[in-house]
């Protein structure tokens, strides 16, 4: 007997799959494991970034976009290495996505204008007020609170997954050990990547193994296992997101928005040791590499101010984390770095800013402004803050087997499938995280719908 139309096993992401199909007017069961996951998950953590390439909002903001644009931005991002389907699929989709979430599920979406993010050539990446993604989880649960075709089972982690001719069944296990099956016509895996998992990590992303782990407890990769247990195959394992910037002391964001107004990163000995605009993620593995594995973003009063804008930047300034002094020799020795080193250092960026030179000694060739005393500097730890590797799957979100034919009623998004950000940890940009999660999550709700047929395939009954 089938409980109900779609499971969704994960309450971050996939809760916009759960909303979608209720839209479609399709029953869905959320399982989730973690009974903090209102702030414990990644989309909870998140800054809540969200690229749309053709949204009414930056045609009311006079940017000129396209999917194809966005899509040529991942393609040079990745050096050709994304997933094309998934990438083609999410890049097509990311405008109506933001737009969806404006309307359909009511969140005060917003574009800011105030930056750029490295690699997107156009601003695209929509947020809400605040910029923190806990803002973005709540508005998506309060909505599927408000829903009466969504259940939400919680503390409930999916353990078994089985297809069948008449659909799948789940099997879900509470704390205790207790266990039952939903049945439905369909699953999404929304369980996110293998990031708390340090044996997977070590194996599959060494480089920043050692890093600090900023990410959902129960990314542990139950997802990828699920997805294999009914012949799933994966791939891009040793794709992640890092970031560069985790405040040393207060363990939270200090945000990338630092550096992209003209901010710079130094190491422990006061030294720059590559461009920042390059992008954090891979910034991240960069500054693991350096003595001590820690550095100091350096800033100034304009940056700060403009920094607010992030809840996350808000706290590890309310925290104290930041440390102020009147001049370049101050800054150095409330560091504990040699004063000559650090002031040699701003002047070559701020030099870049003047254009006085084309590029510094670390090759950055866009500065914004030269940083001007009174300085402040943070130090940071470089992080994990998730996989990006997973379940392979076709542009409705349906799980592929290793020749490429759907497995029936299953699907994937987010963490727990390929996503779009190639091998390692260059190829993120900036939303490769959240595209992902919520589009692939639409997407399948789409195909289960029947709102987005799929092209005549033969799906696979294991
Ligand atoms: C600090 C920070 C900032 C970030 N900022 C951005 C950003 O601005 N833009 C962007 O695009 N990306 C960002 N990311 C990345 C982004 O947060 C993730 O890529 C995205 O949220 C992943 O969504 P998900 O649904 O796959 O996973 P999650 O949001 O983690 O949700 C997965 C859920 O599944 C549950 N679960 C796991 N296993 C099971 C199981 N077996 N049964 C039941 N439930 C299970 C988990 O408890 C969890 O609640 C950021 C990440 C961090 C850490």
């Amino acid at each position: 007997m089938v409980d109900t139309d779609l499971v969704v096993v994960g309450a971050g992401g996939g809760l916009a799959g759960a909303l979608r199909a209720a839209e479609h007017g399709l029953d869905v069961v959320v399982v989730e494991a973690d009974e903090h996951f209102r702030r414990g998950n990644n989309t909870a953590m998140s800054t809540a970034m969200v690229p749309g390439a053709g949204t009414r909002f930056q045609r009311a903001a006079g940017i000129d976009d396209s999917p194809a644009r966005f899509l040529a931005d991942v393609e040079a991002k990745t050096a050709g290495e994304a997933d094309p389907t998934v990438a083609r699929a999410l890049t097509a989709v990311s405008a109506e996505l933001v737009e969806w979430l404006a309307d359909g599920v009511g969140l005060p979406i917003e574009l800011p204008v105030d930056m750029d993010y490295p690699g997107h050539s156009a601003r695209r990446v929509h947020s809400v007020p605040g910029r923190h993604g806990s803002s973005l989880l709540r508005g998506l649960l309060d909505a599927v609170t408000a829903s009466d075709r969504i259940d939400l089972l919680c503390p409930a982690r999916a353990v078994g997954l089985e297809v069948g001719d008449a659909g799948v069944r789940v099997t879900v296990e509470d704390p205790h050990g207790g266990r039952e099956d939903v049945s439905a016509r369909a699953v999404l895996l929304a369980t996110n990547g293998y990031g708390a998992d340090p044996g997977l990590v070590a194996q599959h992303v060494g480089e920043i193994a050692d890093a600090t782990y900023h990410g959902s407890e129960f990314a542990r990769g139950d997802g990828l296992r699920l997805g294999r247990s009914v012949g799933g195959a994966d791939g891009f394992l040793d794709a992640y997101q890092g970031h560069a910037a985790l405040s040393a002391a207060a363990r939270t964001l200090v945000t990338w928005t630092t550096v992209m107004h003209g901010g710079v990163v130094v190491d422990a000995d006061g030294r720059r040791f590559a461009d920042e605009t390059v992008g954090y993620s891979e910034f991240a593995a960069l500054l693991a590499a350096r003595p001590g594995a820690r550095g100091w973003v350096v800033l100034d009063q304009r940056i700060d101010a403009l920094s607010q804008a992030f809840g996350d930047y808000r706290d590890v300034a309310g925290s104290g984390a930041l440390r102020w002094a009147d001049d370049a020799e101050e800054l150095a020795a409330r560091l504990g770095v040699a004063p000559g080193v650090l002031a040699a250092e701003l002047a070559d960026a701020a030099a870049v800013a003047r254009g006085e030179q084309a590029a510094d000694r670390v090759g950055r060739t866009a500065v914004e402004a030269p940083l001007t005393p009174p300085l402040a500097a943070v130090e940071i730890v470089p992080a994990l803050f998730h996989t990006q590797g997973g379940l392979h799957v076709d542009e409705h979100a349906r799980l592929l087997d290793a020749a490429g034919r759907p497995v029936a009623g299953v699907y994937a998004s987010g963490g727990a499938a390929v996503g779009m950000s190639g091998h390692g940890a260059a190829g993120y940009l900036a939303g490769n995280g959240l595209l992902p999660a919520l589009g692939l999550a639409v997407l399948a709700a789409d195909h289960l719908a029947g709102v987005r047929p799929a092209p005549a395939l033969q799906e696979v009954h294991p």
